[in-house]
C-alpha cells in the first residue's frame, strides 16, 4: 500500500504553506549583555558571554 501522495503539491500550495515563516527567524534572540542578535542557547559570538558569564576571549576583552 503506497504512503506517497496522490498530487505533488503545486507551487501555490507551497508558498502558501510558507507564507508565515518569516514570523519567527531564526535569529530570534538577542544578547543581553550587547544586543546583538544571537541564536538561541549559543554563546554571543560579538561579546563572547552566555548566561551572564563571559565564556569567549573577545578582541575588545
Ligand atoms: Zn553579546
Amino acid at each position: 500500500m503506497s504512503q506517497a501522495p496522490k498530487r505533488k503539491t503545486s507551487k501555490s500550495k507551497r508558498n502558501m504553506r510558507r507564507a508565515h515563516d518569516f514570523l519567527t527567524p531564526v535569529l530570534s534572540s538577542t544578547c543581553p549583555n550587547c544586543g546583538a542578535s544571537v541564536l538561541s542557547h549559543h554563546v554571543c559570538r560579538e561579546c563572547g558571554y552566555y548566561r551572564g558569564r563571559k565564556l569567549l576571549n573577545t578582541k575588545e576583552a
